[in-house]
């Protein structure tokens, strides 16, 4: 046998060796998944991950392997017991598709867990979707977006934030959602680090498990104000570490950071040549001082909006990202390879929208989420009062409280509402959200009354 036969047949014998340990290794992941869903905690546990890291780095530096490389092993392999354990995790996604069910069936349910606004979007939408036609708004066009709504995005964002955007820094996308997914996934790579600061929004955390990118999470506690330290934040940072998310006004804790934390956030980020991607779509949604992250004018800061709560458009599909000429590039490439390009008719119907007044739309949002708070307070609930966004996230003092298993039996009596556990390790808390009429909300919380006080 020759030299090179002879080491390829020890590479195949290690790679199938690693291959059955993998298998060995899910499996016990899967076990652990189980005792967790017993025991009732999450699944992430960031100190014993902590731990196994350090024992990883420390053998790579005695075997004299790349940290780098061990590491990215490793956020492989975590990845992967995220994966076999998050199968069957219930958000507000579940139990909203369990309470669309359930009206199927005729029951009527008061719906207090999804995000989208009641009103209707505003009046020239209805006018721009009949010229659609007529200006011939119905062809293939540039994978970034029309260059005309691009413009006019760069314009109102500059003079906004005061900076000089131009339409090569804008991305239409077809929603925030679909931005998100496309910087995590174009801008990182398998084995890199995301920094997600909990309570969050699950897609952050979804769609860099999806990418193969690891997600360090920073939990923030309602006794802390919602706010991480600084030293949180410096000590989740290492090499493989590429971006940190932040969403503020937040989803699900309305919370706005002070400006000086956040600005220290943006110097950390600096120093460490960090990503930073704010998801801004709440903004139009602030009931107090809020900045946006494109007044920092960071090179690497990618910002996504979305016409979905502002102008309450979720069923159009339409946001847009700022960012570098580069990084936007580097998105559009993987836009126009899954979309070909946003719809253009919708693009048209967004453009025409776009410097509406929708003021009015936070104004109903910020009058709800007084009421909200006011009879959250009265029924004894744990919250910080929203600062912005349109949400409620409170804590149910109780012992041994579930929310998921609270939330299915709320909708056995008509309310739905959002478990704590969509949104990170926040098993005993709820999110009410602001988005019906106030007479149904307070419909809903009578609801809520009886059940905490065990009536029904
Ligand atoms: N970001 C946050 C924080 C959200 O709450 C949502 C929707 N609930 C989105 C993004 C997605 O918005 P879009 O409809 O634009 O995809």
């Amino acid at each position: 046998m020759t030299d090179i036969d002879n080491l390829r047949n020890q590479m195949e014998e290690i790679t199938l060796e690693m291959i059955g340990l993998l298998k060995k290794r899910t499996e016990i992941a899967k076990e652990i998944g189980q005792v967790k869903k017993s025991l009732g905690i999450s699944v992430t546990d960031e100190s014993r991950e902590g731990d196994l890291r350090k024992k990883v780095l420390s053998l790579s530096k005695e075997l004299q392997l790349d940290e780098k490389l061990a590491s990215k092993y490793l956020n492989f392999l975590l990845n992967e017991s995220v994966r076999v354990q998050s199968s069957d995790k219930q958000t507000h996604l579940s139990i909203f598709l369990k309470a669309k069910e359930m009206e199927e069936k005729g029951e009527k349910i008061i719906h207090m867990e999804v995000g989208e606004p009641d009103f209707m979007p505003p009046k020239i939408v209805k006018n721009a979707l009949e010229e659609v036609y007529d200006k011939g708004f119905v062809k293939y066009g540039q994978a970034q977006g029309m260059p005309e709504f691009r413009k006019e995005i760069a314009q109102k964002n500059s003079k906004e934030f005061n900076q000089s955007i131009t339409l090569e820094n804008v991305l239409v996308s077809p929603g925030a959602r679909f931005s998100i997914f496309l910087a995590i996934s174009t801008l990182l790579n398998p084995g890199d680090e995301l920094i997600v600061l909990e309570p969050a929004w699950p897609a952050y955390k979804d769609c860099a498990l999806n990418a193969g990118v690891k997600v360090r999470t920073i939990k923030t506690t309602l006794e802390s104000n919602w706010e991480p330290s600084i030293k949180q934040i410096e000590d989740a940072i290492n090499s493989n570490t590429k971006m940190i998310v932040l969403n503020y006004p937040n989803n699900p804790t309305g919370k706005i950071l002070p400006i000086k934390i956040q600005d220290q956030i943006i110097q950390i980020a600096k120093k460490n040549n960090l990503y930073v991607l704010s998801d801004e779509i709440y903004s139009e949604y602030s009931y107090k001082e809020w900045k946006s992250v494109l007044e920092y004018n960071y090179e690497k800061s990618i910002v996504t909006q979305s016409f979905s709560k502002s102008h309450a458009m979720t069923g159009f599909r339409i946001g847009y990202t700022i960012a570098s000429k580069e990084i936007i590039e580097q998105m559009s490439r993987l836009q126009a390879l899954s979309l070909t390009n946003v719809s253009e008719p919708m693009q048209y119907v967004a453009l025409r929208s776009l410097n509406e007044d929708t003021s009015k739309n936070s104004r109903i949002i910020k009058s709800r989420i007084m009421a909200l708070s006011k009879k959250s307070k009265e029924l004894g609930l744990e919250f910080v009062e929203p600062d912005g966004a349109m949400y409620v996230f409170a804590r149910v003092k109780k012992d041994g409280f579930d929310g998921i298993k609270f939330a299915n039996e709320l909708l056995e009596l008509g309310l739905a509402v959002a478990p704590g556990q969509g949104f990170g390790d926040y098993k005993d808390f709820i999110r009410l959200s602001a988005c019906r009429d106030e007479k149904t909300l307070m419909e809903g919380m009578d609801i809520l009354d009886h059940r905490l006080r065990g009536k029904i």
